[in-house]
């Protein structure tokens, strides 16, 4: 019998051989973690063995002089062991709790932040943006460097009520997640088409299968095939996109930026949330963002003040009331904030059948 060919491992790489000896050692086996100041968390195993965790800020997109010098200090300084963390950040695993602070004032003098654990605001996960991925509508990378420039000291103090989890999504469709405050891209105009080009580019049919609402139909223009859009089935999603860029939903004007609040994964106190509008609208505006920046620090601003120890963004508004989250906040409460759409049944495009 032939010999079967091993499969090609293209996800995530076995850790073990990259993890820290110690946590090899004991994996599954802790009995207690803590948490003595912020960017540092402490794990004590069954066995007696500690490990020290300290957590620095990167920004996410590094060349390899940056990488370079990162995993210098884990050599000098550490026991030679790092992980990038899903939020960007980079942990340093040490077994000798006296290593702790050069370890800190190594990373501190590179300008690197500490923080990022228990009750601060951590990193912002954020998506590829136009560095990595073929359809962003903003650069998610520019949004999250100009955010954490303003949001430094909730990175590197621990004073909010609980974590706060943020994350960019550069459309609206794919990537991002879920979050105590997201910021999405938003688009407000259905796809302008190039309809010179949508017969050599694209797949009619697939795109037509794209279109949560059904709104698309292939179409002859110009004794071309191409597609046209019901603009007033079109709820400007951008899904049809991605597999035919000829229908371009990016605008430097009418392609704007969202924020949700309330959505999270985990399921501790309370069961995982999806998060929901609170504000629309807000202009693209490159380099600074500084419209979404007031928007965010008075989230983060009011939650602070007025959320209860352990509360996460979704418990304190389950609290006091969606109503008392808009007043407090002052962001406008507007028709757009209504979930009123009942068009499932007559325009949902939940068959598998194309139409024509
Ligand atoms: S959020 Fe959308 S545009 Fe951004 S990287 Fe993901 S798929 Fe690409
Ligand atoms: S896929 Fe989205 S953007 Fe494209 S036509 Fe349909 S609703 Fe509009």
């Amino acid at each position: 019998m032939a010999e079967l060919r091993p499969p090609i491992e293209s996800g995530a790489p076995d850790p073990m051989p990259y993890m820290h000896p110690v946590m090899v050692k004991n994996y599954g086996k802790w009995s207690f973690h803590s948490h003595p100041k912020p960017g540092v968390l402490y794990h004590r195993a069954e066995s007696g063995d500690e490990v020290w965790t300290v957590k620095a800020g990167t920004a996410r997109q590094m060349d390899h002089y940056t990488i370079r010098e990162l995993a210098d200090i884990a050599d000098q300084y550490g026991d030679g062991f790092v992980r990038f963390t899903a939020r960007s950040n980079i942990e340093y695993m040490v077994a000798d709790g006296s290593k702790v602070e050069p370890l800190i004032k190594a990373l501190s003098d590179k300008g690197y932040p500490i923080g990022g654990t228990a009750n601060s605001v951590s990193m912002i996960a954020h998506t590829q943006g136009w560095l990595h991925c073929d359809i962003p509508g903003t650069d998610a990378s520019g949004v999250v460097k100009a955010l954490m420039d303003e949001l430094y000291d909730d990175f590197v103090k621990c004073e909010m009520p609980n974590r706060v989890k943020m994350s960019t999504s550069c459309c609206e469709i794919n990537c991002g997640g879920q979050a105590d405050i997201a910021i999405i891209v938003q688009h407000t105009k259905p796809p302008k088409i190039n309809h010179d080009l949508v017969a050599n580019v694209c797949e009619r049919p697939s795109v037509v299968a794209r279109c949560p609402v059904a709104a698309i139909r292939p179409a002859l223009v110009n004794g071309k095939p191409s597609l046209e859009v019901d603009e007033k089935k079109c709820i400007c999603c951008g899904a049809c996109f991605p597999p035919c860029p000829p229908m371009q939903i990016n605008d430097p004007e009418h392609s704007k930026i969202a924020i949700w609040v309330g959505g999270k994964n985990s399921n501790a106190r309370s069961k995982p949330t999806f998060h929901k509008l609170v504000a629309s609208g807000l202009p693209n505006s490159a380099p600074r963002w500084p419209e979404v920046a007031e928007v965010v620090k008075k989230i983060l601003a009011t939650y602070k003040a007025d959320g209860k120890p352990w509360e996460r963004m979704i418990d304190w508004i389950d609290r006091i009331g969606w109503p008392a989250f808009f007043e407090k906040t002052g962001l406008p409460f507007t028709k757009y904030h209504i979930d009123n759409w009942r068009g499932g049944r007559a325009n949902l495009n939940a068959s598998a059948h194309i139409r024509f």
